[in-house]
């Protein structure tokens, strides 16, 4: 075990893998990646390592990918753009707009590659990413074939789609398709953007509140390690939303378009007064508590003993069970967090 995944992990956890093979081409990617599964070898695909938590030295390859390249090309109505997996997500956002093609500027500093955005449906003020994917180009690796779904094919949801459930390690992403529409509607329904004036906002406003709203709220992964969210936001049925709202006058809850309401977590985590509370070096952050950051040198272990603790105490408050957003690896592969 002999490379460090420090600098590979934006929570810093210490871990080391066997080996590391970084790849720049798709064609690369796909021999790679064929080999390893034919061979039955462990191999873990990474992208920013922003949505992982090693919980012990990963006994197998880690295949970082970094292949580039963006194309853009329109219709009469969309542009379209097809992008390598290891662009990162982020740089995406600010070439679009600079050239003046807009939709994605709510997702503005999302970490991580372009790749690894479908498989949990990324998504930040009030947009997801599969508002806009048309198609997912992947290496299918049971059969070794490349594949192409559309939108409806990747059966996305709330940070979640096909890739986390079917597919599960067995699809190795390896270009995006995105469709924007050439005439943008703004979506600014969601908290600090509320303010906005619809018919006179523009994409770079958006952009930039949601920049500056995210470096005031979300701790630096280069100063204090961390994953971003670490819970998703439960989901529950108006009849328990109502019950709840009994209980707790002040509870933060969003009603969605199917009836049911999306929790706060960070608010429930808060509630339990868990702001702070720390195993080891394993802390919820001071002042967001839906984030659990490396205080210096904590294990993966103690993350997932303070996601536990946490799980445990809001349930016992409110009944409701929390699910957590990062991947949890053990020494071969994913593993549940208990
Ligand atoms: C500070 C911070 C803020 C964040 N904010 C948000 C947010 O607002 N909204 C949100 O949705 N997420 C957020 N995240 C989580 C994270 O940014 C996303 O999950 C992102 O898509 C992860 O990208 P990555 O390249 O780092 O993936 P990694 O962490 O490298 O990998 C995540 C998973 O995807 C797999 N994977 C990666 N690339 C590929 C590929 N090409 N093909 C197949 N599998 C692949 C990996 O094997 C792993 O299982 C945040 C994270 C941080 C650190």
């Amino acid at each position: 075990m002999s490379i460090s995944l420090v600098a590979f992990n934006t929570f810093a956890l210490q871990q080391n893998c066997n080996s590391l093979v970084e790849v720049t081409s798709k064609a690369e990617l796909i021999d790679i990646c064929n080999n390893l599964y034919k061979q039955e070898l462990p191999m873990l695909v990474l992208g920013g390592g922003s949505n992982l938590v090693f919980t012990e030295d990963y006994d197998g390859t880690v295949v970082k990918v970094s292949t580039k390249g963006i194309q853009f090309t329109a219709d009469d109505d969309y542009q379209y753009i097809t992008i390598q997996a290891g662009e990162n997500w982020h740089n995406l956002v600010e070439s679009c707009l600079q050239k003046q093609i807009d939709g994605l500027e709510n997702m503005a500093l999302i970490p991580g590659t372009v790749g690894a955005a479908p498989i949990q449906n990324i998504g930040a003020y009030g947009v997801e990413f599969n508002r806009f994917c048309y198609e997912i180009e992947f290496l299918q690796l049971d059969t070794g074939h490349l594949v192409r779904f559309n939108n409806q094919q990747c059966d996305f949801g709330y940070r979640e789609s096909i890739f986390k459930k079917q597919l599960n390690n067995l699809a190795v992403i390896t270009e995006v398709t995105l469709k924007l529409a050439k005439h943008w509607v703004p979506v600014i329904d969601y908290g600090p953007l509320q303010h906005f004036d619809p018919s006179t906002v523009t994409a770079k406003q958006i952009f930039d509140c949601v920049c500056h709203t995210r470096q005031s709220k979300l701790p630096d992964p280069k100063v204090l390690g961390n994953v971003g969210s670490f819970f998703k936001n439960p989901l529950v049925s108006t009849k328990a939303y109502n019950q709840l709202k009994l209980r707790f006058t002040d509870l933060v809850a969003y009603q969605q378009v199917d009836g049911q309401y999306k929790l706060a977590a960070g608010w429930l985590i808060d509630y339990v007064g868990l702001k702070g509370f720390h195993i080891g070096d394993a802390a919820v952050h001071q002042e967001q508590a839906l984030v659990l950051v490396n205080l210096g040198n904590a294990t993966g272990k103690q993350v997932c003993q303070l996601a536990l603790y946490i799980i445990e105490m809001v349930f016992d408050k409110f009944g409701v069970i929390l699910q957590p957003e990062p991947r949890v690896m053990g020494s071969v592969g994913e593993i549940d967090i208990k």
